[in-house]
């Protein structure tokens, strides 16, 4: 039988045209939309529940286009060796469920060290083991040796696991044999390092790792399995290269220049540009001492990502919202939005980056990123008016997961006698 609850939305988000609409109704059937109303024709049969939420602000359920649940918050120094499989995929479930509780409930996950520990989590949240996001999952990194998704700062003569060097390529035939092993495996996207990385040590950020040839062979090998492939670059030269390969998305692209940029606005590849983590890990960095040179990296690209991120915007690139959490706690996720808005967008745009156009980017926009017909009844509530401050997101009510609520920090209301009426006395 048909399972069907009515949300009652005070105000809700029409993310398209960027308007709130005033007193509407989710009509929910077996936790997919099946119709959003007028208030007043809110269905009110005896079957139906419903979820009254008729006091906040009801928006699609958010979408982090750039996280790594799996592992620690990844810190400068500590090495991705001290930590076991079983234990990185526990601290997966904690930072699964403080991402969903935050009001993300899909997130493309990025890669892990260990291989194929992201795969797991996404599949232990669909099978309801585990109260997290939807995941697309890419299950390592496909790098360069050294490069930014390789594990470094070992002796070279120690010799690591399979596991944690899964994706470490030297060749594209290489390339083509990995990407086809992680994509039988059971990953959704596959995520190469074109750049050095801000956190590897002695990575250079801008210099290109992955040749052009090698990432168009990592495209051609995914569209066999209709998959697609995100690009971690940082610099313009290996960023161009991403491009002109046919990758899906170019992840931070802190210190692109201005023909990168106009090639992202002609070709309609993604941007995700993560700016929040950039701000904790000055900050944190500097308290618990990490190393000058990460500082000194993260800082420039910090300034420079300001920079391209304005241009990126006004060339009409299409910017989907991507954190790389797990380089700062998980959980605070909704925290760049106020950063994107600080860097030119105005908050619908901001809000859209992070709902319908980051579902466009997964390939999932009829499934998650609109409440509209058909699509998974996710959503989170708020207090306030996000259009006018952004950051009323960084503070979810309640949370809702394909029609089933994950959080509602709002008090229980007992019920109460209608006015006039007396209460039973003891006479
Ligand atoms: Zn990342």
């Amino acid at each position: 039988m048909t399972e069907r609850i009515v949300i009652r939305a005070g105000r809700l988000l029409d993310v398209r045209a960027g308007a709130l609409l005033p007193d509407r109704a989710i009509v929910v059937e077996d936790g997919r939309v099946a119709a959003v109303v007028p208030g007043s024709q809110a269905p009110t049969t005896a079957e139906s529940a419903t979820l009254d939420l008729s006091g906040l602000s009801v928006v699609a359920g958010l979408i982090d286009c750039h996280t790594h649940l799996v592992g620690h918050v990844q810190e400068a120094g500590v090495p991705a060796t001290s930590t076991t499989a079983a234990q990185e995929a526990f601290l997966g479930v904690r930072n699964a469920r403080a991402t969903l509780r935050a009001g993300f409930t899909s997130v493309r996950d990025l890669g892990s060290f260990r291989a194929f520990v992201c795969r797991d989590l996404r599949d232990a949240i669909v099978a309801g083991d585990v109260e997290g996001p939807g995941m697309q999952v890419a299950g390592a990194y496909i790098t360069a040796p050294w490069g930014g998704g390789d594990v470094v700062g070992l002796a070279p003569d120690i010799r690591l696991p399979d596991d944690l060097r899964f994706g470490v390529v030297t060749s594209p035939a290489e390339v083509r044999d990995r990407v086809r092993r992680l994509l039988i495996g059971g990953v959704d996207v596959i995520k190469c390092i074109a750049t050095g990385a801000v956190l590897t040590r002695g990575g250079v950020p801008g210099a290109p790792e992955l040749s052009e040839e090698e990432l168009r062979v990592a495209v051609d090998e995914a569209a066999h399995y209709g998959a697609f492939v995100a690009a971690h670059a940082h610099g313009a030269e290996g960023a161009r290269r991403a491009i002109r390969a046919g990758v899906r998305s170019i992840e931070h692209g802190s210190i692109l220049d201005d023909e990168a940029i106009a090639m992202l606005a002609e070709t309609g590849t993604y941007l995700v540009m993560d700016l929040y983590d950039g701000e904790w890990m000055a900050e944190e960095g500097r308290r618990a001492g990490w190393p000058a040179e990460t500082l000194r990296k993260n800082d420039e690209t910090m300034e420079t990502a300001i920079v391209v991120f304005a241009k990126a915007r006004a060339a009409g690139v299409r910017m989907a919202f991507g954190t790389d959490a797990g380089v700062y706690p998980h959980g605070l996720n909704a925290r760049q939005l106020a950063w994107y808005v600080r860097c030119g967008m105005t908050a619908a745009e901001a809000i859209r980056s992070a709902t319908l156009t980051a579902a466009e980017l997964m390939g999932r926009d009829d499934r998650v990123g609109t409440l509209e017909a058909g699509r998974f009844a996710d959503l989170v509530a708020v207090a306030g008016d996000p259009l006018a401050d952004v950051r009323a997101l960084e503070e979810p009510v309640v949370v809702v997961k394909a029609g089933i609520v994950v959080r509602d920090d709002r008090p229980v209301r007992l019920p109460t006698p209608p006015a006039g009426q007396a209460w039973p006395g003891l006479a």
